[in-house]
């Protein structure tokens, strides 16, 4: 079984260099593969291009949304150099 994960819209993080607020787009596009149980993770996880993660009877589909969010803003954001508001 997978699922195919699709978040998309505006967040706003603050700049590390100015302090102001920094538009921020999140466009995520992932499919994941639902495992059972820990061999079927190995398994899953072998293949390329796959991911995997282990479901078991409830899948917390909000706190993976929130994951995967949350991993795919920057560490540090900035605006462009030179592009901080005066
Ligand atoms: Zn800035």
């Amino acid at each position: 079984m997978s699922l195919r994960l699709e978040v998309g819209g505006d967040v706003a993080l603050t700049c590390q260099r100015c302090l102001g607020s920094l538009a921020h787009r999140v466009d995520i596009g992932r499919t994941l593969h639902l495992a059972r149980n820990e061999t079927e993770l190995e398994r899953l996880d072998a293949m390329p291009d796959a991911d995997a993660i282990l479901a078991g009877e409830v899948l917390d589909l909000v706190g993976l949304v929130e994951d995967e969010v949350l991993l795919s803003l920057p560490l540090a954001a900035m605006h462009a150099e030179g592009e901080c508001p005066a």
